[in-house]
């Protein structure tokens, strides 16, 4: 574990130094869904402090199984459905998928005892049928629907483009997905995933979401 973390932090370096930004600008999320306690126990060990998890129960289950390590925030990055929405409001630090209007306000009514929850907007960058993610053109009112709530703290937007065999592929996507942020005024961009984060981190990611490249591959389910 210590090597692959050590490999990713370098590897994020690295790919900040060619783009001229600073290391600390980019935040290392550790996306743990489907990995055993005793890998997530191993990657807090070695520093890292900021896990994900896609489904919301498992959010939760992970976050009770971990309460005895202080100092955790954890990330939901995959689509929430309405009825889970107090899940994350009660557990999460950050959510990176909020696409729809009718689950910022059911995460928003749910979260007003709390600290504001930071939140990205994900966008369907690479417009594909299947993604979730809103529409680039559907990206403004949704963006005002989040900004008018107390509740969330907009910092930005996520994107989960194609896998493809060659990073550089995704290049464009990401390129799109800052000129969109640059366009409707927010900073954060979260991503890239273990195939793609150098190329994203280049395009101006401040997020990366890995998993496979720091834990492994995913044990079958
Ligand atoms: C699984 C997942 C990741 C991490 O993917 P890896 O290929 O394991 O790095 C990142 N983002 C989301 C939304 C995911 O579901």
């Amino acid at each position: 574990m210590a090597t692959a973390v050590g490999e990713v932090r370098a590897a994020i370096t690295a790919a900040c130094s060619r783009a001229g930004r600073a290391p600390d600008d980019v935040l290392l999320v550790a996306v743990s869904k489907f990995q055993p306690d005793e890998l997530v126990r191993a990657a807090a060990a070695c520093g890292l402090r900021d896990f994900g998890e896609n489904r919301a129960q498992a959010l939760d289950a992970r976050a009770v199984d971990l309460g005895d390590v202080p100092g955790l925030r954890w990330h939901a990055v995959g689509p929430l459905q309405r009825n889970k929405a107090r899940i994350v409001a009660a557990r999460a630090a950050c959510f990176h998928a909020l696409d729809r209007v009718e689950v910022a306000d059911a995460v928003a009514e749910r979260r007003r005892e709390h600290d504001p929850l930071a939140v990205y907007v994900q966008v369907n960058i690479a417009a594909e049928p299947t993604k979730a993610g809103v529409a680039p053109a559907d990206l403004g009112p949704l963006l005002d629907a989040v900004r008018a709530r107390p509740a969330l703290d907009l910092v930005g937007l996520m994107a989960m483009p194609p896998p493809v065999r060659v990073a550089d592929d995704n290049r464009r996507h990401f390129a799109a997905l800052r000129e969109l942020g640059l366009a409707h005024g927010v900073r954060g961009l979260s991503m890239g995933t273990t195939d793609d984060f150098e190329v994203a981190i280049e395009e101006g990611a401040t997020a990366v979401r890995i998993g496979r490249r720091l834990f492994g591959d995913r044990p079958p389910v």
